[in-house]
């Protein structure tokens, strides 16, 4: 057989010693087991491709998940006037549990960081009825008390009452003008409080009717507003002190079960900065719940 192969197959001049045999053979090994190992360094190359997909994957997963939390953060923050906060509103100062809304009318001022730091300090949100002229004089003010999750409102911009009503509709652009400067100041162009506290207050006074009138053009354009049922008295004299602004607060809040209560954060208001922890333990302890105005409006 073997003679047979020999010479029929392999002509009589590439016969091979066993020498070469043994060196043809360990070639075809070699050979093999290189393809194999190519072969196998190619799956790897897939299965490493195939994992760098999938961490793509996951990455932009993560990535688009992170925008939705902070789009929704962002939402979170922008108000909404429905019809049932509109009923909350006009309902506010009636409630079956104990509340209270602070709020801060005239800032922001040089005092409005020193009332951030006793909210923050206290754990409380409270309500910050910005006026328009001071909103461009303090816009980094304006955007850490967005930031810490108070109720920024609208006050309308000059606080000049023959400026301001002189009809129904220069309340609305005070209103829009004071609103413009919140959005710039805060960086949210989709922001709208929808609330709005009259200068001076809605009832009464000379400016009565043309109040009246621009109550209804604000609702028109989706805007409620909202005066107050309690104060410290921080405008009612020249001259406030602690003890004075503290006996406001206890006469005007007593028996009431919801409380909107008036303060200023205005340049000259600087015992009301004093008095804000002693008022906030004062309400606490007579088991008022403190509100803004996110959880009527939103
Ligand atoms: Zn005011």
């Amino acid at each position: 057989m073997r003679d047979v192969i020999n010479k029929y197959l392999i002509p009589t001049k590439f016969k091979l010693t066993a020498k070469e045999k043994s060196i043809m053979i360990i070639i075809i090994i070699l050979l093999i087991v290189g393809i194999i190992e190519g072969w196998k360094k190619n799956i790897d190359i897939i299965e490493v491709n195939a994992q760098y997909e999938e961490y793509q994957k996951e990455l932009q997963e993560a990535i688009i998940r992170e925008q939705e939390e902070k789009e929704r953060k962002r939402r979170e923050k922008l108000p909404e006037l429905t019809q049932e906060g509109i009923e909350n509103v006009n309902h506010i100062y009636s409630s079956d549990t104990k509340r209270a809304f602070l709020t801060f009318d005239d800032g922001p001022s040089s005092n409005t960081q020193p009332i951030l730091d006793i909210l923050k300090e206290k754990g409380i949100k409270a309500t910050f009825f910005v006026l328009g002229s001071n909103v461009e004089k303090a816009p980094e003010t304006v955007k850490r008390i967005y930031n810490e999750g108070h109720f920024i409102a609208n006050h309308g911009y000059s606080h000049v009452y023959t400026s301001i009503y002189q009809s129904p509709q220069t309340v609305l652009d005070e209103y829009n003008r004071c609103n413009q400067l919140v959005r710039d100041a805060i960086g949210e162009q989709e922001y709208n409080s929808h609330l709005f506290r009259f200068p001076g207050g809605f009832v009464g006074g000379q400016y009565a009717e043309i109040k009246n009138q621009a109550k209804d053009l604000l609702l028109q354009n989706n805007i409620v507003h909202v005066d107050w049922n309690a104060l410290n008295g921080d405008s009612e004299t020249k001259e406030p002190t602690v003890d004075f602004e503290l006996q406001r607060i206890a006469d005007t809040t007593c028996d009431k079960q919801s409380v909107v209560i008036l303060m200023h954060d205005a340049e000259a208001k600087k015992v009301t900065v004093e008095a804000l922890p002693n008022i906030i333990d004062y309400l606490k302890g007579q088991g008022y719940e403190f509100k803004n105005f996110y959880e009527l409006i939103k």
